[in-house]
C-alpha cells in the first residue's frame, strides 16, 4: 500500500520547549527564546507565548509589545545541539535513513520496517512516544509518500500532531491550501500568483495540468520562468521523487539564508555573508572538523542558482580563514544582479585532531592559532551567555 514511506518530523517549539523543560519554572509561562537588544530577533516563541501572536523572526520588541508579560530568554545554541544529538538518536532507532533539515527537524525513510515496527502509521505513533517519554518534548510527524507532502503535512496540526496522506492522495490533500504553502514561493511570486486569480495549491496544480497545452507556457510566461513553474507545477500536483537522503558521513555542513529584500552588490552580500561565516565556524567547532575548502551558494532574483568552490592550502577552522576564501570566491561569482538567498558551505571535511587545549607557553601562537581559540572563547561564551553575548564589530547594526 506504500510505495514509499516519508516521516517529517518537526519538534514542537524546540528551543522554548528545551528551556521549559530544563528550567520548571518556566513552564506554563509564555517564554521567548530569542535575542536581546534593540535589534533583537525571535527565534522560538512557546506555544504559551504565540497564543498572544507571537511569532518566529520577529522583532523582539514586537513580540514584547504583543505579549508584555513574556519572559525572553537568550537562546543557548551549545545545549539545543545537545538535546538535537539526542533527537536524531531517537530517530535512528527506527531507520537507519534520516536527513536532518535543521537541529529539530527530520526526514525519515521507514519504508519496509513493517516487519520491525508494523505499518507506518504505528511507527509514526512510536516515534512521538519515545521523544515524549525519553526526552520530555513534544513532536509533530506528518507521514506521506513524498518529502514534501510529508513536510506540509507535520505543520497542520501542531503542536503533538500526526498527519497522514495516504499514497495517491496527495492533490487531494494539497489542493485547498494555501499557495504560499509551495516551496519557492516567496512573497513575491505568490503577489504574482494572486495576481493571476490563483489561491490555493489546487490552483497552480490546474493551471500545471491543463487539458489542452497551453495555460502552461502562459503560465510560465507570466511568472518569468519555465523552471519555476515546472518546480511549483510538480509540487502542487504532489510530484516529488527525491530520495531520503541520510548523512551518514557528512561531506559539508553550511548556512544559508533567503534575505527579506533582495541584495545587489559585493559589499551588501559579504555583510549578509558575516553571520553565516560565524555560524558556519561554530558548526566545526561543535563537531569538531575542519574545512579543506569553501563554497558560495547564490539564488537570484529569478530563481536562477550559481554556486563557486576553492580548496584551502590547509584545513582551517577559523571564521577569519573561512572569510578569506569567501572573499576570493566573492571575484568569482555575479553579485551585482539581484540576489534572493546566499548559502555558505564548508566542504572537504576532515577531523580536527588539535587537542582542545593546547599549552599557552609552549611556543607563541600564530595568527592561525590565535584565531581558533578566540573562536573556542566564543563558543564557550555563547554557550553560557547566550549567542547575543558576542557579536562581531562589523555586524553590529550600521549607524544611519
Ligand atoms: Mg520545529
Amino acid at each position: 500500500m506504500w510505495p514509499r514511506a516519508i516521516l517529517h518530523v518537526d519538534m514542537d517549539a524546540f528551543y522554548a520547549s528545551v528551556e521549559q523543560r530544563d528550567r520548571p519554572e518556566l513552564r506554563g509561562l509564555p517564554v521567548i527564546v530569542g535575542g536581546s537588544g534593540r535589534r533583537g530577533v525571535v527565534s522560538s516563541p512557546s506555544y504559551e507565548a504565540r497564543r498572544f501572536g507571537v511569532k518566529s523572526a520577529m522583532p523582539m520588541w514586537t513580540a514584547m509589545k504583543l505579549c508584555p508579560h513574556a519572559i525572553a530568554v537568550p537562546p543557548r545554541m551549545a545545549r539545543y545541539l545537545e538535546v538535537s544529538r539526542d533527537v536524531m538518536a531517537i530517530f535512528g532507532r527506527f531507520t537507519p535513513l534520516v536527513e536532518p533539515l535543521s537541529l529539530d527537524e527530520a526526514f525519515l525513510d521507514i519504508t519496509g520496517t513493517e516487519a520491525l515496527f508494523g505499518p507506518p502509521v504505528s511507527v509514526a505513533q512510536q516515534v512521538q512516544r519515545a521523544i515524549r517519554s525519553d526526552l520530555s518534548l513534544s513532536a509533530s510527524v506528518g507521514l506521506a509518500a513524498t518529502k514534501y507532502v510529508a513536510k506540509v503535512a507535520s505543520d497542520l496540526q501542531k503542536p503533538g500532531g500526526l498527519v497522514v496522506v495516504p499514497p495517491g492522495e496527495e492533490r487531494a490533500f494539497l489542493a485547498p491550501l494555501a499557495l504560499e504553502r509551495l516551496w519557492g514561493v516567496g512573497p513575491k511570486t505568490a503577489a504574482r500568483l494572486h495576481a493571476l486569480g490563483f489561491v490555493t495549491i489546487g490552483d497552480v496544480a490546474a493551471a500545471y495540468e491543463p487539458r489542452a497545452g497551453a495555460p502552461r507556457a502562459d503560465l510560465a510566461h507570466k511568472l518569468g520562468g519555465d523552471a519555476l513553474v515546472e518546480h511549483i507545477g510538480a509540487l502542487a500536483v504532489g510530484e516529488d521523487p527525491r530520495p531520503v537522503e541520510p548523512e551518514h558521513t557528512r561531506k559539508s555542513l553550511g548556512s544559508e539564508r533567503t534575505l527579506e529584500r533582495d541584495i545587489q552588490g559585493r559589499a551588501r552580500v559579504q555583510h549578509e555573508l558575516l553571520p553565516l561565516v560565524d555560524d558556519v565556524a561554530a558548526q566545526l567547532r561543535a563537531e569538531r572538523l575542519r574545512a579543506g575548502g569553501v563554497r558560495l551558494k547564490i539564488k537570484y532574483a529569478d530563481f536562477k542558482r550559481a554556486s563557486r568552490e576553492l580548496h584551502l592550502e590547509e584545513p582551517v577552522l577559523d571564521a577569519q580563514s573561512l572569510l578569506r576564501g569567501i572573499e576570493q570566491l566573492c571575484d568569482r561569482i555575479d553579485l551585482d544582479r539581484p540576489i534572493r538567498l546566499i548559502g555558505l558551505a564548508a566542504i572537504a571535511l576532515v577531523e580536527d585532531t588539535a587537542p582542545l587545549q593546547s599549552n599557552l607557553f609552549a611556543q607563541a601562537p600564530t595568527g592561525r592559532e590565535r584565531a581558533e581559540r578566540l573562536g573556542r572563547a566564543v563558543d564557550a561564551i555563547k554557550g553560557k551567555f547566550g549567542a547575543d553575548a558576542v557579536v562581531r564589530a562589523s555586524a553590529k547594526p550600521r549607524e544611519r
